[in-house]
This record gives structure tokens, sequence and C-alpha cells, in this order.
């Protein structure tokens, strides 16, 4: 297995020869990035105050074609004021996949709810519909249209679809099976900006929706989120939350509520705007980049890039590689990847492995099993994939 992965890196390796190690996901800067921020720079805005956080915020509400997008400092942030505004309370339970990163569960457990772990689909790396169905089915009762739990008997309040490396959940089924239930649905879509399902973009199906502007992800602020909604009264709610929940007035302090600092500043904001500009040119050499890999990949037994579902277009924001763990063992394979200048990285451990989720309800989770051994991500930046 050794010559075969070796190999593979070699041509990896050759998709961008003039660089030492190839991380796996670096961001690009060759736009406004610099004019925007300096601006910022010159006129001292570089704070909770400027315009290029109200701009950067229509600029995304266009591009995804939602009602209303409101900054914030980080996705994980943008989760837990979309949980709270979306109507999660403490000790509800809120479910979502074990197989997604750490913030999706810790935006549950901020909102003092408890999450509530369930299986993948193969198809799409997401939620599995049919599965939640079943199993809701099994432990679910319903009582004054609310979804309650039979075994801890709380309320399960809303489902968290995550779009994982940029592959859609199969939302229309899923929509389906919340609404039977009477289940919210507050969509993750922190790694899917530029992902559709159906035409339609990820983050417009939940009645709120977070995204991630973390330095890794497509594009960035450096650190930053965003809450989308077409809810006009949810987003002015999540707006006021995010900004101390201070009443407007000239000079006084009055706060109605305990808010939050999370604005985004005016300065990652205006790296933000750079940004979006650019971002079909991202989508674009993000899906060369799926050809490349192909062309590389094809040859090797045991070795399948993952592609996006039927009903989708995908971001492709990781690239990722589905490994036969009985042909190849994983942990060796990331070390031949990473010693040969190939970052690669397992996906994320389960959530219900981790300590802080260990006493957590949890459906049969065995595709997340099956799979957590078997997903490499490798070197996905954009220029990697340009023409
Ligand atoms: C990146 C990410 C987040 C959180 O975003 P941060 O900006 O890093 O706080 C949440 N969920 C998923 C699935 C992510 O990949």
């Amino acid at each position: 297995m050794n010559t075969e992965w070796i190999e593979i890196a070699r041509k990896i390796k050759n998709l961008y020869p003039s660089k030492g190690f190839l991380p796996l996901h670096e961001p690009t800067f060759v736009g406004n990035e610099l004019k925007y921020i300096s601006e910022c720079l010159e006129t001292g805005w570089v704070s909770s105050v400027g315009k290029y956080v109200d701009k950067f915020e229509s600029m995304l509400a266009e591009y995804i074609g939602v009602k209303r997008v409101v900054a914030v400092v980080n996705g994980t942030a943008a989760l837990h004021i979309a949980l709270k505004v979306a109507g999660v309370q403490p000790n509800d339970e809120v479910i979502i996949p074990s197989l997604t990163f750490v913030a999706t569960g810790n935006a549950v457990s901020y909102c003092g709810a408890v999450p509530h772990f369930v299986d993948i689909s193969q198809k799409t790396l997401g939620i599995d519909p049919t599965k939640l169905d079943q199993y809701l089915r099994e432990i679910s009762t319903q009582k004054n249209k609310q979804c309650i739990n039979k075994f801890s008997g709380k309320i399960i309040r809303a489902v968290v679809p995550m779009h994982t490396f940029g592959h859609p959940v199969d939302m229309d089924h899923l929509l389906e099976v919340c609404s039977k239930y009477n289940i919210i649905v507050v969509e993750d879509a922190a790694e899917s900006l530029g992902s559709y399902y159906k035409g339609k973009h990820t983050g417009t199906f939940g009645k709120v929706s977070a995204m991630s502007f973390n330095g890794n992800k497509i594009i960035t602020t450096g650190g930053g989120g965003a809450i989308l909604t077409n809810d006009v009264h949810l987003a002015e709610y999540a707006k006021h939350l995010t900004t101390t929940a201070k009443i407007n007035h000239a000079w006084k302090y009055e706060h109605n509520e305990v808010g939050y600092n999370y604005r985004m500043p005016n300065i990652n904001a205006a790296l933000g705007c750079a940004q979006i500009e650019r971002i079909n040119d991202y989508l674009v050499s993000k899906n060369n980049l799926v050809s490349l890999y192909k062309d590389i990949l094809y040859k090797y037994k045991g070795i399948e890039l993952f592609l996006e579902p039927p009903f989708a277009k995908s971001n492709y924001w990781l690239q990722t590689l589905i490994v036969d763990d009985r042909v190849y063992d994983i942990e060796k394979v990331l070390s031949i990847l990473n010693n040969q200048g190939v970052m690669a990285r397992p996906i994320w451990t389960p959530l219900h492995e981790l300590v802080p989720f260990s006493g957590s309800p949890k459906s049969d989770l065995s595709e997340t099993e099956k799979f957590k051994m078997k997903i490499i991500n490798v070197p996905s930046s954009p220029y990697l994939g340009e023409k």
C-alpha cells in the first residue's frame, strides 16, 4: 500500500509543484481585499460601526437568495443565535448528526438544550431522513403539537441538518419528516456557501440557518459567521441579540435582555465583501479540482472520490476520499500523505464519542461508525483547480 499512496501523494503535489507543503484549504486574496481593509484603517472604522457590515450582509443576502443576513463573529455564534431565535429553549432536545464539527453540538449546549445524535446517509454524508423518520416513530409521541421524547420526557424542538463538506442533505425529504413530527429545522450551512439543493441555495430551507467564514472555509472574513432567515422579525431579533440587546437611542445605554457581543467587526466585513466578489471563481476552481482528482484516483481500487448527490450542486469545499478500510489502514494513509507534504485529515471524531456529549441520547449510528474510519480530506484550496 505504501507505493500506491506515495504515488498518489506525488500526483497531488504535482497539481502545484512550486509549493512545498499543500495545506488542506488556504484562502486566496487576489481581489479588493487590501483596498477595502486599507479604507477601514484610513477612516478608523475598524470595529463595531462602519458601512462594510451592512454591505456584506446585503451582498450575501443577494447571492444566497435569502431575505435577511445578520453578520456575526463566527459560525458557532451564528448557530447559537439561530437556534435561540428559532425557539430552542433550555431542557429541549435538538437532533443533530453525530458526524459533524463540534460547534454544532456546542451551540446546542449554549442554549441549555441537549444534543441528540442521529445517523448519516452514505449518499450525502448528512442526516438520513428515512432513518430519522423510523427513529422518531419509535421514540417520540405528539403532545399539544410538540414532539416529545418518550424516554426522556423532553421536547424534541429542532433538527439541525449539516451539509457535510458542502454536499447538501436531502432537504425535501428531511423537511417532510420534520413537518410530520412538528420539529423546527435550523440548518448548519457553515460549510456550504455556494451549494444548492434542487437549484435552491443551502441555508434557505430552515426557519433560520448559520454560516461560517472562518479562515479555512470557502470564503473568509478572518473569523466570522452569518445568520440567515426569510423571517424579517426573526432577523431583527437576531440582530438585536447579537448587538448586546441595546434599545436604539442616540446616547442612552438601555438593554432589554441579556444580549451578546457577537457583532462582526467592520474590518472583517470589509474582507468578506472582497471575498464574496470572487466566489464564482472559487466555485469554478473547486469544480475543476474534482476532475483533476478523478484523473489521479480512477485507477486505484478501494479509493473513491466523494461526489455530489444527484439532486445537488456542491461547492466541493473539501475534497473527500472514501477509502476502503479492508484494503487500506487509514492511519497509515494519513501518515504517508502528510509525510509526503500533502496535508490529509480524517473526518471529525463523532460527537457521541466526545467527553462533553457522552451522556447524550442517540439513535443507531451504524453508518457513522462505518464511515468515520473511511473518510479523509485532501488539499482543496481554490488555486489547485485554477486553469
Ligand atoms: C466551521 C464550522 C462551524 C463553526 O464555525 P466557526 O466560524 O469556526 O465558529 C460550525 N459547524 C460546522 C459544520 C463547521 O464546519
